[in-house]
Formats: C-alpha cells, structure tokens, sequence
C-alpha cells in the first residue's frame, strides 16, 4: 500500500477546474457578447438566466441577485421580517441561513437537526414558536430536500412563512417536484462552489407570487423601478451580466452534473460497508443532488489522518453549529441545546463529491474507507 500511496494523485473534496475546462469555449464566447454589450449590470443576460431557471425550478418568477446571503435577506425584507421578529433557523446549516434573518433586524432561532436526516427536526420545531415568530427558514442540507410537508403543516397551523434556503439543492426534488416553489420564496446561492455556480459570486430567488417577484426587484435595485425615483431605501444586490451569461450556459449541464453526482452518491452508499462510518438518512421522498456527502465518524481526526495518507482530502461542514458561533454569543445559547447538530458539527466529514471523479477515483476512495 505504501508504495503505491506515492504515486497516487491526490482527491480533494472538491475540484473546480475539470468543469470549467469543459465549458470554457461557450462561456469566453458568451462573455464575448456581454463584454461587446457592455452589459455588466443586469440586463439581458440576467433577464435571460431568470427565465430559464424559474423553467427549471417549475416556478412563475425567478430574480437574480449577486449572492445568496443577499438573495435571503430580500426575502426577509419582502414578508415585512425585521426588528422584533423571529425566525426559526436549522441549528445544522452554513451560517448564512442566520445572516438573512439577522441582517433584516430580526432573531434567528436555532432548532436541532433529526439524528438520521440532519435535517430540521420537525418534533422540535413547536416549542420555539413563539408570538414573535414569523416564519421557518427550512434548508435542503448538502442537497437533500427537508420534510417539506412537515414544515409546512407546522406553518399552517401557526399561520408563518416557510422560506426555503435552497443554496445546495439547485435541481433536488422532493417527492418528485423540484425545490425551490413550495414556500413563499425560495433563496438559491450560485457561489463558484454550488452544483450551480456563477464564474463569479451571484444568488437568486424563485416564487409565485407576482407581488413578491416585483418587490424583489425593486429592493434589489436601489428600491427603484423608475430610474432614479426611490419608493423606498433599497439595495444594490444586483447580478452581474458575466455572472448571468455563465450561469444560462452551466444550467444546460446541471441535470447532468447532477446525476454523475447521484451516481457516484449511489456508489458510496451501497459499496462503503464499514460500520465506522454513518451517512445521511435519504428518505423516499428526497432526490438529494448531494451538494456535499457527508458521513460521520467517533474518531474524526484519525479518519482524516488515514485518508489523507491515502491522498484522499475531505473537508468539514460545518465545525461549529450556528447557535455556538461567536457571532451569536449574546442569544445565550450552550452546549446541550442541540445535541444532534453538536454531534454533527464534531463528527462530520465531507467525502470528495463532484462530477469529474473518475470511476478509479470513487474506487480508491470506497476502498480506503473500507479498510479504515
Ligand atoms: C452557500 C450558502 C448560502 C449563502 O450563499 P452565498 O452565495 O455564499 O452568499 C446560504 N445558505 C446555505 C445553506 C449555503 O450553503
């Protein structure tokens, strides 16, 4: 085994460039149009990319913005959240879910993860509700859809918004139906690292609420829909028009992007046999597009160690559950408050996921586990 390990190239947890290599012609090409239209800011590419992504998330409106954390906090400002309100939040998310409930003025308020989906914990989601409560910030963790009816039984009855945060799950689809149209809004971030991600920073959000649809682009364009007459104080959160003409020619790809990374998905969950390592419970209803597989493992630290002398690098999201973040000290939360996405956060470990892997390469990861 020694021997070999020299000569083996090294697996990251993820890799950008094979993806990029394959569409560079179409994209510069593209860019060529954009730079020759000046059209930087918004416009016609970003026009474009709008429609073809509400198609493809099957919802009536879709608003490009320059990023995901952006695209959340609009869709806060739209349901009228601020000073005052709350938000529950998964416990068990990238920290941006909390940023859009915290930058519109409001509270975000941590609920666990279940032990199996790390998905939020529909069971706990009750006894945080409070009169301030306004709506439930539900997250498709590492591309796996949430119990979606679930919440949304919970929304009813208690008269919230369900927001889906569906920066990690641009094409999962729960109970056959693409995310991104069961709530009020759905925020999608398309970071360089997302199953669908800009050539530059950009986010969106999709709904069928004309209304909504409207407001949005008028907060994300200086509160403005006449040039240079304000309605009210707005923001610059527009997409960028390279940004859009890179993300119409990546979407062609995504179904299949997607399922190479389902593929390669299917592959880990039915050939990594070693009882040292637990994964995601993936109910019937979800199609993960699996943005990140992430397992866990008692000792963490070893099984890193040991696959990286296998030059196999995994990576960890997330260390820290939000509600024991430093940002968030002054909501007294403690250790023990969410015991599922504490154990989580200590035990995680991200598998090399992305849609270059080479078969060869999924082999030599199975089998390093499996010996682990
Ligand atoms: C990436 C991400 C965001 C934020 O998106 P940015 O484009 O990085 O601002 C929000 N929520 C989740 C769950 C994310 O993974």
């Amino acid at each position: 085994m020694a021997e070999s390990t020299l000569t083996q190239s090294r697996i990251p947890c993820l890799d950008l460039q094979g993806q990029h290599k394959q569409i560079k012609e179409e994209v510069f090409a593209a860019w060529e149009k954009v730079y020759a239209q000046t059209a930087f800011s918004g416009g016609p590419y970003v026009e474009a990319f709008e429609k073809e992504f509400a198609q493809y998330t099957q919802t009536q409106f879709a608003v490009g913005v320059n990023n995901g954390t952006t695209a959340l906090h609009l869709a806060m400002l739209v349901l009228g959240i601020g000073p005052g309100d709350e938000v529950i939040v998964p416990a068990d998310t990238f920290i941006a879910t909390a940023w859009g409930v915290s930058h519109a003025g409001a509270t975000p308020v941590f609920v666990d993860c279940t032990a199996d989906t790390w998905e939020i914990d529909i069971t706990k989601i009750e006894e945080k509700i409070t009169s301030r409560t306004k709506a439930i910030a539900g997250v498709h963790l590492y591309g796996q859809p949430f119990d979606i009816d679930g919440v949304m039984a919970i929304c009813k009855k208690h008269n919230l918004y369900l927001i889906e945060d569906a920066a990690q799950a641009q094409g999962a689809r729960y109970k056959g139906k693409e995310v991104g149209g069961f709530g009020e809004m759905a925020c999608f971030s398309f970071y360089p690292g997302k199953n669908l991600g800009a050539c530059g920073e950009a986010g969106g959000i999709t709904t069928n609420n004309e209304a909504h649809f409207k407001h949005l682009c008028s907060l994300r364009n200086h509160g403005s829909t006449v040039r240079y007459y304000h309605d009210e104080i707005g923001y610059n959160y527009r997409m960028g028009g390279l940004e859009g003409a890179s993300l119409s020619i990546k979407l062609k790809y995504l179904e299949g992007w997607n399922n190479r990374r389902r593929a390669i998905a299917k592959r880990y969950l039915s050939e990594i046999k070693t009882p040292k390592i637990k994964m995601q419970h993936q109910p019937d209803w979800a199609d993960s597009i699996f943005h990140l597989f992430v397992i866990t493992t008692e000792d963490r630290e070893g099984f890193m160690q040991y696959l990286n002398g296998h030059q196999i690098f995994p990576a960890l999201h997330y260390p820290v559950p939000c509600h024991l973040q430093k940002a968030y000290a002054h909501l007294n939360y403690k250790p023990g408050d969410c015991p599922n996405a504490e154990y989580l956060a200590a035990h995680c470990v991200s598998l090399p996921m992305f849609a270059e892997l080479t078969d060869e390469q999924v082999d030599r990861v199975i089998q390093a586990v499996n010996l682990y």
